[in-house]
């Protein structure tokens, strides 16, 4: 590219009408523009035009890509936080179009014709569904468990003996997780106020650590499921009962975040292990469980907290309660989703793919494979082992099925990112010389897509 020191900034108005139609509005690429030239006059040295522009629409470009849009995720992970984890069933969608586009009763009585609770339905379907006294919700399991410490813990008055502080958190050094990107157990207590009492080694706590630690100063005790990685070896942890008795005695609450909120015996699918249920934790004697809304439950984004009537009401009580309640859509979705699984038969996406059996996959591969015929590629149908993931059953890996594509004259890694530039992207893995497009991952009624994506990738 050549520059200059003398080459003058061109105009906006110049450069708007070079660029002709973006795609974008016109506020948001006359923003672009402006700061695109900002930095040119500050780098001292200008390009000729044509590059300028260029350069300015290759920052559109970018820009539009950024904005929400579908994809098709052939990674083979079910639950990917990077594309928006659980894709919602229809029935679903149909109760937040529904909710969203008019009035609804939302925190209105009908009988009584005046103001009413929120999410009263929600919370009692949501308590029937986990066995337990009360549930509610919020926007995040994140919040949830900040809700949860922030409540349970007090710092006291300074100065005064008659309210010494009670803000430590027991939890085992085993459970100091990070799990995703931003969230660390150690980070999310201290926000919360929360006083870390560690107890037990890396991969063993007993019993009787907890009970020592517990003291006048105990909050609460939490136990964080271990989602996202296993220990194996010489480990030992105290089962859940056993700490919740203790927990009993010594009059404080035992809390579990239990991550991803499985509803069903996960260990009936071929490939995978148990996964706690809330119903499960409860059973065993926590007094209160979290866990999200968007990961095996299958439904939107949230933290759903389920346990003991009293600690539940209080928590709804707490003024920072509010600050992270959901909205109407979110209700709709969970609303709709709890009521699927308490009908029987929860019709959701990340379930049918989890059930889908190799055969019917093989099958649609080499549907695939034939309709891909005359491109410049070798389409084969090859195995994949698809994974769960938003840090969920991290042992677990599922036989799957993948459509691998070798293109004769572009390499696999440029192949992909072609595969990633079109209108509908296709996200796939690379390995052993191939796109690779894990099938159960991509919903059935996208294969046209699919194929339209590729043959548009071979000729681009
Ligand atoms: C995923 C996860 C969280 C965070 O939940 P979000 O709904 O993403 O806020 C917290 N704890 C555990 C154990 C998790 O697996």
């Amino acid at each position: 590219m050549k520059r200059s020191q003398l080459r003058a900034i061109p105009a906006v108005e110049k450069v708007l009408q070079a660029l002709g139609d973006a795609g974008l509005p016109r506020p948001l690429v006359l923003d672009v523009v402006r700061r695109e030239l900002a930095a040119l006059r500050k780098s001292q040295s200008v390009p000729e035009f044509d590059a300028v522009v260029a350069q300015i629409r290759e920052a559109l470009r970018e820009l539009g890509g950024s904005r929400i849009r579908p994809l098709l995720n052939g990674t083979g992970i079910l639950i990917h936080t990077n594309f928006g984890r659980a894709p919602l069933a229809e029935r679903v969608i149909e109760a937040v179009a529904e909710i969203g586009a008019r009035y609804n009763n939302l925190e209105y009585g009908l009988a009584g014709g005046r103001r009413g609770g929120r999410a009263a339905y929600l919370e009692r379907s949501l308590a029937v569904l986990c066995g337990a006294e009360a549930a509610t919700v919020v926007n995040n399991n994140a919040a949830a468990l900040v809700l949860i410490l922030r409540h349970f813990c007090h710092s006291g008055s300074a100065g005064t003996r008659s309210a010494p502080p009670r803000n430590e958190v027991i939890i085992s050094r085993g459970e100091l997780v990070q799990i995703g990107g931003g969230f660390r157990i150690p980070d999310i207590l201290e926000t919360s106020g929360a006083r870390l009492r560690e107890v037990g080694a890396t991969n063993k706590t007993t019993l009787s650590d907890y009970s020592r630690a517990v003291s006048r100063e105990t909050a609460l005790i939490l136990k964080v499921h271990r989602s996202n990685f296993f220990m194996d070896g010489f480990v030992e942890s105290p089962g859940t009962e056993e700490i919740a008795a203790l927990a009993r005695s010594k009059k404080v609450p035992f809390v579990e975040d239990l991550g991803s909120g499985a509803m069903i015996e996960t260990e009936t699918i071929a490939g995978l292990e148990h996964e706690p249920t809330p119903a499960e934790v409860i059973r065993r004697g926590v007094d209160l469980v979290c866990f999200s809304g968007d990961k095996l439950l299958g439904g939107p984004q949230a933290g759903l907290i389920a346990g003991k009537a009293k600690l539940i009401d209080s928590l709804k009580r707490d003024p920072f309660f509010r600050a992270l309640r959901c909205d109407k859509l979110i209700l709709a979705a969970l609303e709709a989703t709890v009521d699927a699984y308490l009908c029987g038969e929860p019709n959701l996406p990340t379930l049918r793919m989890l059930r889908m059996t190799a055969d019917e996959l093989r099958r649609r591969a080499q549907v695939l494979c034939e309709a891909l015929a005359g491109l410049p590629l070798r389409a084969t149908a090859g195995s994949g082992r698809a994974q769960i993931g938003g840090g969920t059953l991290p042992r677990s890996a599922i036989e799957s099925v993948t459509l691998d594509l070798a293109h004769n004259s572009i390499p696999p890694q440029e192949f992909a990112a072609r595969l990633r530039d079109q209108p509908l992207p296709v996200i796939g893995y690379v390995a052993r010389g191939a796109v690779k497009l894990d099938l159960r991952t991509i919903f059935r009624d996208q294969d046209a897509a699919l194929l339209a994506a590729i043959r548009a990738a071979c000729n681009s």
